[in-house]
């Protein structure tokens, strides 16, 4: 096979085996993760892999079909920031599992990743957790032998996005490209890491499920999602709470009303704009509640009202959104979908949208000639399903 091809081409041996981990887009639930909140994932069909062979010594050498470059480090010297680039995400796998106590050797690496690349649909953790698949499968580690395992796995591949690569990412993306499952999507509670599975089988009702692509990135991603962050952090901090998971949803209007009085005078934004930051996160995790309940229902006209609430909340509370993102969406509801909504963190990246099967190929249509008429790139667009996880 061509992968193999390709391993013995870089590294002039053969590969010991083949492992791969998918992307992820994440149905409803933006914004959460940091807070301790509720999230509903589906692993993609598209996926990263990885080949690799053990080493004797303790190097890693790692080489991608998308950059087309290889990068060599010994496991000592890997540390936040080095290597520079995307060999920390590679890189910063071997230094967690090392962390963690597990005396892992050298190897060669080459990656083939499927998912877009900055996409919003988490080529990162994709690498990551292809590379823990690898590095498990190389040294015996048994990482994927269960649930508990890999969510083991999935915070160390987490730690590596963190600490190595050093994106300030919560734990979503790497959760769902372990533990996503065929058919099913992922409920995630990030405040103590349980999982529950949510039937995803929309083909049985005549749906599909697309993603659109924008291929905008704003330059703004990473520093709005730290002041995202920091002001969630913030109100959390004033309403003395751990995080803002511990707002009771039935009292947001009079924890809302206290939260002005308590921000008053301090802090970089207004306290309206951080009530209005903290209203979109607990109205979200209250939406994927409801979501997950109406997906087990198969009420996909509620899902889809629930997609462009969310939509609304990350447009117009948590400001994440742009004008691709939006076009995509309005675009794609006015065509008759039952819902659309961005999905990762904002600024660009992808939207998705529940439509039924007769209606997928002129949303498509739609979209384009919008994208066109505006003077923006085409959009890539595809159906999605729900994917297993690493393996
Ligand atoms: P997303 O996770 O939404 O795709 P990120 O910015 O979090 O976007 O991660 C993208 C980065 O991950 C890339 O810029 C690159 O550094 C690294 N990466 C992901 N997949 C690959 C790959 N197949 N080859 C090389 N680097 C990759
Ligand atoms: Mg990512």
């Amino acid at each position: 096979m061509q992968h193999r091809e390709a391993f013995v081409a870089r590294f002039g041996r053969e590969p010991q085996g083949s492992w791969s981990a998918p992307g992820r887009v994440n149905l409803i639930g933006e914004h959460t993760d940091y807070n301790s909140g509720l999230a509903l994932p589906i692993g993609l069909p598209q996926r990263t892999y990885a080949l690799a062979a053990r080493r004797t010594d303790d190097r890693l050498r790692v080489a991608s079909l998308q950059t087309g470059d290889l990068v060599e480090i010994a496991i000592p010297q890997i540390a936040p920031g080095v290597p520079q680039g995307w060999a920390s995400y590679v890189a910063g796998v071997a230094w967690a599992l090392r962390a963690d106590g597990f005396d892992i050797g050298g190897a060669d690496v080459l990656i083939d990743g499927q998912v877009p690349l900055g996409a919003g649909l988490s080529s990162s953790a994709a690498i990551e957790c292809a590379t823990g698949a690898a590095l498990s499968g190389l040294y015996d580690l048994d990482l994927l032998a269960d649930d508990t395992d890999r969510a083991h796995l999935a915070v160390l591949c987490r730690r590596a996005e963190n600490e190595i690569a050093l994106a300030p990412t919560g734990g979503m993306d790497q959760a769902a490209s372990l533990l996503a499952r065929a058919g099913q999507a992922l409920l995630l509670d990030c405040r103590d890491g349980a999982t529950r599975l949510v039937p995803f089988e929309i083909e049985r009702d005549g749906l599909v499920l697309l993603v659109i692509d924008t291929r905008a990135h704003h330059a703004l991603v990473d520093g709005q999602y730290g002041a995202r962050r920091a002001s969630c952090e913030r109100a959390a901090a004033a309403l003395g709470l751990p995080s803002l998971r511990e707002v009771d949803p039935a009292r947001l209007d009079a924890v809302l009303a206290d939260l002005v009085g308590l921000l008053a005078g301090d802090g970089p934004e207004p306290p309206e704009v951080v009530v209005r930051r903290v209203r979109h996160v607990v109205t979200e995790i209250e939406r994927v509640q409801e979501c997950a309940a109406a997906m087990t229902a198969r009420d996909w006209e509620g899902v889809g009202r629930l997609f462009a609430a969310s939509h609304a909340s990350l447009r117009d509370d948590f400001e994440v959104s742009c004008l691709e993102l939006d076009l995509a969406c309005s675009v794609a509801q006015d065509q008759g979908a039952l819902g659309a909504r961005m999905t990762g963190g904002g600024f660009g990246g992808s939207a998705i949208a529940l439509v039924p099967e007769a209606v997928a190929g002129p949303v498509q249509a739609a979209v384009t000639e919008a994208f066109a008429a505006a003077g923006l790139t085409a959009p890539s667009i595809f159906a999605a399903h729900a994917a297993p996880g690493a393996g």
